[in-house]
């Protein structure tokens, strides 16, 4: 049986076809990818030609309209089929700056860039992480100078994905000197051309996720136009903000894809693989691990559900907070556990690249880190549902 239908009834239409479109995209191709550090083109045009990126966006901007919800559905299923966080991050990495042009983007801002990005024609990358700030981000110090009817920016980003293959970066700088009393205001929304004058690109070498490289941004008096200004100056952190709940909910259900498949893959090895003569999956110390992980991603399945609700119904933003989070905290471990148990399950195999078990491991773990570590997601949670002190 399909971990799939245990999990959710929803969306099963999308589900399917979008399952039938990745199925085109073979673990090789996969891990292919990821060891050659190599975009793939391939998936990410199928999926856009598909009028996937598309699925959540607005009809008037080239869109399906269609909720979050299938969104999410639709990369819980491009996670579960192999393709991983290389394929996810290849398609989900544009959306980002979909919801924040929507609410704070001038029309001209959506009309030229929003159609652009669903069908696959433009690819933005998210700039808000600095090596000096770290998590920290009201601590970044990328300034944009205004000069005329322009700014200046200098400074540096560190793990911009995509940024090689982008022709744009939502750039996160300060416009105003960090003051401790209003530690969130003097932060501006700037669309960037990647290749404009004084930006430099070095990619990190990375441990996994290597499809879509990560990299460092150096700007060194990068002029921009004023108008790319995205949302009022000064208020960008709170337009941040905006999709940050979003982009929570998202991430919790490529979680739950990528549990999935590690899941699907224990239990169908542990009934093969035969040692001292019997199915190692007979062993209780065997089956009750891959059975745990399936309890723990079914379990973060029904929050992240909850999420999806809320947030659709329009809930108030303490309730979607808390449930974004919650789901975020329980998908990520839920799916590390699962793919901790494949790594026991396929024993030495698990190290060799042809079972694609080390390459989903890497990846599970990395959702326990980034795009926010869990530590802060628990630092939310303790202060906003549990009334603890806030200690950060
Ligand atoms: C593969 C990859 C892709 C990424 N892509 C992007 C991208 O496209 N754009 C982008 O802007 N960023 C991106 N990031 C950055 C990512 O969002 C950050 O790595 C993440 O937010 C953590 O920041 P940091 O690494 O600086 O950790 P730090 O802030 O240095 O924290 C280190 C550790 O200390 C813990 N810690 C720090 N402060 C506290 C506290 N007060 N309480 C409890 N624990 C604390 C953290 O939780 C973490 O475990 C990416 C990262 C990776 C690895």
């Amino acid at each position: 049986m399909s971990v799939r239908y245990a999990f959710h009834q929803e969306h099963r239409e999308i589900r399917e076809a979008v399952a039938q479109l990745c199925s085109q995209f073979s673990l090789e191709y996969w891990d292919e990818h990821e060891r050659d550090g190599v975009f793939p083109e391939e998936f990410y045009r199928a999926f856009a030609d598909g009028g996937w990126l598309g699925a959540s966006t607005p009809v008037e901007y080239g869109g399906s309209g269609l909720p979050i919800s299938a969104l999410a559905a639709i990369l819980e299923e491009v996670a579960a089929s192999g393709g991983a966080l290389d394929a996810c991050a290849s398609v989900h990495i544009p959306l980002l700056t979909v919801p924040v042009l929507l609410r704070h983007g001038t029309p001209e801002q959506c009309h030229e860039m929003i159609p652009r990005i669903v069908a696959g024609e433009l690819f933005v990358s998210f700039g808000v992480t600095e090596p000096t700030a770290g998590t920290d981000t009201t601590r970044i110090s990328t300034f944009a100078r205004r000069r005329g009817d322009e700014y200046v920016i200098s400074g540096q980003k560190v793990w911009n994905s995509g940024a090689l293959r982008a022709e744009k970066v939502l750039l996160v700088t300060r416009t105003e000197h960090r003051d401790e009393a209003n530690r969130a205001s003097g932060i501006t929304l700037f669309l960037v051309d990647l290749d404009s004058d004084g930006i430099g690109i070095q990619p990190i070498p990375k441990i996994s996720r290597n499809a879509v490289k990560s990299c460092e941004l150096f700007l060194d008096e990068v002029v921009v136009p004023a108008d790319r200004v995205v949302g009022e100056v000064g208020k960008g952190f709170s337009h941040l903000l905006t999709g940050l709940n979003g982009e929570r909910l998202l991430l919790s259900a490529e979680c739950l894809g990528l549990g999935r498949w590690c899941v699907e893959q224990s239990a169908r090895y542990a009934c093969e693989r035969s040692v001292f003569g019997r199915p190692i999956g007979a062993n209780q110390s065997v089956q009750h691990p891959i059975t745990e992980g399936y309890l723990k991603l079914l379990a973060a399945s029904h929050v992240l559900e909850a999420g999806l609700e809320a947030f659709e119904a329009g809930a108030d933003s303490d309730q979607i907070g808390a449930l974004t989070n919650s789901a975020k905290f329980l998908a990520s471990e839920a799916c590390y556990f699962a793919a901790d148990q494949a790594f026991q399950t396929f024993g030495g195999y698990s190290f060799a690249r042809e079972y694609h078990v080390g390459r989903h491991w890497a990846q599970c773990r990395l959702q326990r880190v980034a795009p926010v570590a869990n530590q802060l997601v628990l630092n939310y949670l303790a202060e906003r549902v549990l009334d603890l002190p806030r200690s950060y």
